[in-house]
């Protein structure tokens, strides 16, 4: 696997596809810069051997040339956050880009206007991919969230620098922390498995049945499994056809040895509001008019005995309806264990949107190991597709 360590860019002008898909308010102000600041290290590295930065991206998802997502919005925001001036061409492929990337001098950085202006970009258009490539002498893809499509920037582009590409900083971390979880992690591991539906987790269970030994199910899909099995669920949320598949998944976890951790209680509320009455009930025993919001106390018991038993630990999906504050105990609680496991020692990774979402909000970001910036991608990573941006730096 190559990576920026490999290259020395002394005069050398690195293309990197980095991810400024960055939220702006109705000032065109970054509204977070999270992405921006991830990508930093890999950007300073280029810079301080001698080399110089050419920085493509995407913005929204414009139809055509809107000015609304031209990335001329956050290059301010960008040269704030590096240090150093950018400078910034209002094409990214053709001749005024090809000027612009050619009198480039080391230590310089420019960014190129928004990729998406260009419908060959997401259609992977080779041709298009081939005029990017005449920007820089070395691709570098740092953008996990995009790592996922083939499209031109993030994929089709590697293919004209034969052994010139690698991954930045940013991917080379995301790999080698779901890496960490799906090959080499040490036992015992456990994956948390939250949110609302089963029915978006099951490849992820599938694939990933036979790499570990413990397996917590909670939040609203814990109840197709629950009804699958006879119980009460009142008003919970469920998929009922997939409750045969529920009940798959719990003879292949069986079978493969694997234990399966399903909430006992839960915390019950007559409405889906957060000023809702609410008690704590058996899950099997859920009354019409009552739904599950959250994991009651003995469930939230168990499961912190198990994240402190495991080595690794990969949590995707709060345990309950955390954007509700009423409801978000169980996934604080979730939250404080794996803090704890990590700081004994545990490798834990948090991925995924919603647990991503969670673990920002509540102040665990730095509490855990490492926590995955892209949602799709880390998905179809947990899925076990192989992801085309990454296929082509390796290929
Ligand atoms: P996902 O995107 O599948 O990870 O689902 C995340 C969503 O699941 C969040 O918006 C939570 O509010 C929701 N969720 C978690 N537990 C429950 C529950 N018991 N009932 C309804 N929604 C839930």
């Amino acid at each position: 696997m190559k990576t920026l360590n490999d290259f020395n860019f002394e005069n050398k002008k690195a293309l990197i596809r980095v991810d400024f898909n960055v939220p702006l308010n109705e000032n065109f102000e970054v509204t977070d810069a999270t992405r921006i600041i991830s990508a930093k290290p890999s950007i300073i590295k280029i810079l301080e051997d001698g080399g110089s930065c050419i920085l493509m991206s995407h913005l929204g998802r414009p139809k055509g040339v809107q000015d609304e997502f031209s990335l001329r919005h956050i290059v301010n925001k960008v040269a704030d956050v590096l240090g150093v001036e950018v400078k910034f061409v209002d094409q990214c492929v053709g001749e005024k880009a090809e000027a612009a990337a050619a009198c480039l001098e080391p230590g310089q950085v420019l960014m190129l206007e928004n990729l998406r202006f260009h419908k060959e970009e997401t259609a992977g258009d080779t041709t298009f991919a081939e005029q990017l490539s005449k920007l820089g002498d070395i691709y570098v893809n740092d953008a996990f969230g995009t790592a996922h499509r083939a499209h031109a920037s993030t994929t089709i582009v590697a293919q004209f620098f034969e052994n010139k590409k690698c991954f930045g900083n940013l991917l080379a971390q995301e790999i080698e922390s779901i890496g960490k979880v799906m090959e080499t992690g040490e036992k015992p591991v456990l994956a948390v498995l939250g949110g609302a539906k089963v029915s978006s987790k099951i490849t992820i269970i599938e694939n990933i049945l036979d790499k570990i030994d413990h397996l917590i199910i909670g939040g609203g899909m814990a109840f197709t499994f629950v009804k699958a099995q006879g119980g009460n669920i009142g008003n919970s949320i469920c998929e009922d056809d997939k409750m045969a598949l529920a009940l798959d998944i719990l003879k292949q976890a069986k079978d493969k040895g694997v234990q399966i951790h399903i909430p006992v209680d839960v915390i019950a509320a007559d409405d889906f509001s957060n000023d809702a009455n609410t008690q704590i009930l058996d899950i099997n025993e859920i009354p019409d008019g009552w739904e599950g919001v959250d994991a009651g106390p003995r469930s939230r018991q168990q499961f912190h005995d198990v994240v402190m038993d495991s080595k690794t630990i990969l949590w995707n999906g709060p345990l309950g309806v955390f954007e509700m504050e009423s409801f978000a105990g169980g996934t604080i609680e979730l939250g404080n264990s794996i803090a704890e496991a990590t700081k004994n020692g545990a490798f834990s990774l948090v991925g995924g949107g919603d647990s991503v979402a969670a673990v920002k909000q509540f102040g665990f970001e730095n509490k855990v190991s490492y926590v995955s910036t892209g949602g799709g991608a880390m998905l179809e990573s947990l899925e076990g597709k192989t992801l085309p941006g990454i296929a082509a730096i390796l290929d």
